[in-house]
């Protein structure tokens, strides 16, 4: 699993949605890929701030504040992340 996909998967991994096996390669990845594991952590700052903040406002996955695009870019990058490209591989 690349570093892009565990991105997607970061709202699943929160709501407990993930199957077993996917979990854990999630989890394995985030023991062994820091910037993953920085980006997850603000994340989980980030849903808990909005959360206390428009409770009433969000339905299901959306957030208050979308993550800093920065911050995901630093992340893609530094994992060689090809997300932004066009095609496959
Ligand atoms: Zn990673």
């Amino acid at each position: 699993m690349t570093c892009c996909e565990l991105l997607d998967f970061i709202d699943d991994y929160l709501d407990g949605g993930l199957s077993p096996e996917v979990r854990e390669v999630f989890e394995k990845h985030m023991g062994k890929c820091r910037p993953c594991k920085a980006y997850l952590d603000t994340y989980m700052q980030t849903v808990s701030a909005s959360r206390g903040c428009c409770e009433d406002a969000v339905h299901h996955d959306s957030t208050c504040d979308s993550l800093p695009a920065e911050l995901v870019r630093a992340i893609l990058a530094a994992c060689g992340c090809k997300k932004s490209q066009q095609g496959g591989t």
